[in-house]
């Protein structure tokens, strides 16, 4: 079927050897070292240190609530920051109208890091603002920056008021006695659309009538402004150091490029849309990263919906803006979608973690992942891979519908990488041109257990399992 077509198109670019994965030595290890007394031995991959991390998410849709969540991130900081992680995207910090099990995005009072008793708790889902304060410490102990989740297109969980531009009663006051406990930023009708200065109404599908007018100045003071805004209090009173902003599709860019312009940090956006270009512009007005949707969407693409790894070969946000594009395989929202298209599924996951944590951009790691006992092994390694040799140049050397072979060029002293993904159910190997001459080759995922050696031309034969990846690159020889 697949496999005619394929042969069809591949006679002018390489040889192909097809086996049946039989897990038998004899096929994964067809060439011996010239000197079998010769040991091949791994490079030490942290002698390559490029600089670059990762971030871990880490909540994922309906954590336990029983108000322990922060200390149980706490026990963790350590291990994630041996494990080459630099930032932890926590969950929203401060109560929201659904109280103890609100997940945050109802946010109610900006201040209450679970501190106050209101909407039938103290504690927010995720614990005290003391266990809170005592996760940012230990996270700063490891160099982690703590990223803070921020929702400020819409409230809920005000008390209810006339509000004469509905004409009716609404849920938009704010204060001590009604979801605001803290008594900072107080609200009421007039802050939300639509106002005394704006008929704006978004009628949008989310909570319409507690929707924030950013353009009032007493709005912009309390969100990003005045000495104790959210967010110089986020940053300077509780120690975070950037921004994940929720539901930007909601409100203008120039938001958070004002938010940004005051306080700085490194921050992401949530723009749920997987066009190029409108990541692209978002970028240029707000100075923000953007969590990567064109290479999610791509990856599920290739992997799931379409089946077809030349997908992979599509423009992508990583391309132009690298240093913007903050890639992911899944977060707390496509774990809880039954949507297909909204979903890598579990047996393509560690293949696009391969991707992502090969190619340019900033990963995330979701933390059901990382936590999956299945994953955790293969996502570790490949974490090291993104942090040492996966650098330099990308080279598209090969794609099909399922093979899929990347090249990073290195740099300097750095050897670089080739990713190799296979979607079939036999291991693959092909000859191609590599930056390595007279060298022996491993797969640093170690899920091939073939020797490889380039020749003086940098030819050599890589490999990859089925229904799998492998990362190749240098080795070095020694005797036992
Ligand atoms: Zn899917
Ligand atoms: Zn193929």
């Amino acid at each position: 079927m697949k496999t005619k077509y394929i042969f069809g198109t591949l006679l002018a670019t390489a040889l192909l050897w097809s086996c049946s994965n039989d897990d038998d030595e004899a096929n994964i290890t067809p060439e011996q070292p010239e000197n079998p007394s010769a040991e091949i031995i791994p490079i030490e991959l942290s002698n390559y240190d490029n600089g670059s991390r990762v971030m871990m998410q880490t909540f994922y849709w309906d954590v336990e609530p029983r108000g322990d969540w922060w200390n149980i991130l706490s026990e963790k900081v350590a291990v994630w920051s041996e494990a080459g992680v630099n930032r932890l995207w926590l969950p929203v910090a401060t109560k929201g109208q659904s109280g103890g099990y609100s997940m945050g995005y109802d946010p109610s009072d900006y201040f209450d890091f679970g501190e106050y008793e209101q909407h039938g708790t103290v504690e927010t889902r995720f614990g005290s603002r003391s266990e809170l304060e005592n996760l940012i410490d230990k996270a700063h102990a490891e160099d982690l920056e703590v990223i803070a989740d921020i929702v400020i297109n819409h409230n809920s969980g005000g008390g209810e008021e006339f509000n004469p531009y509905r004409d009716k009663n609404t849920y938009t006051l704010f204060n001590e006695e009604n979801g605001n406990a803290s008594g900072m930023f107080n609200r009421n009708y007039e802050n939300f659309y639509p106002n005394s200065t704006s008929d704006y109404d978004d009628g949008s599908l989310f909570y319409p009538e507690q929707n924030l007018d950013h353009n009032q100045e007493y709005v912009q003071n309390w969100l990003w402004k005045q000495d104790n805004s959210v967010a110089k209090y986020y940053k300077n009173t509780m120690g975070f150091d950037g921004w994940r902003f929720d539901y930007v599709l909601g409100f203008e860019p120039w938001v958070v490029k004002a938010w940004l312009d005051e306080v700085g940090g490194f921050s992401v956006s949530e723009l749920w849309d997987g066009r190029l270009e409108v990541l692209e512009a978002y970028i240029e007005e707000t100075g923000s990263g953007v969590f990567d949707f064109s290479t999610f969407y791509k990856l599920d693409e290739a992997f799931d919906r379409l089946n077809d790894l030349s997908h992979l070969e599509s423009k992508m946000l990583w391309q132009t803006y690298p240093e913007k594009a903050v890639t992911f395989t899944a977060n707390h929202d496509t774990e809880k979608d039954a949507n297909e298209d909204n979903f890598i599924s579990e047996g393509n996951k560690l293949k696009a973690y391969a991707y992502i944590l090969t190619h340019p951009g900033y990963p995330t790691i979701f933390y059901s992942d990382y936590e999956n006992e299945a994953f955790q092994v293969e996502i570790q390694k490949l974490i090291k891979i993104h942090n040492s040799i996966a650098t330099g140049d990308v080279e598209i050397l090969y794609s099909d519908n399922d093979e899929y072979i990347m090249k990073r060029n290195g740099e300097g002293e750095n050897p670089g990488l080739i990713l190799y993904i296979n979607t079939s159910d036999n291991t693959k190997r092909r000859t191609l041109k590599t930056n390595w001459t007279d060298a022996f080759l491993l797969d640093y995922t170690e899920n091939s257990k073939f020797v490889s050696q380039a020749d003086e031309n940098g030819e050599a034969s890589i490999e990859a399992p089925g229904n799998g990846y492998a990362v190749w690159s240098i080795a070095t020889t020694g005797t036992e």
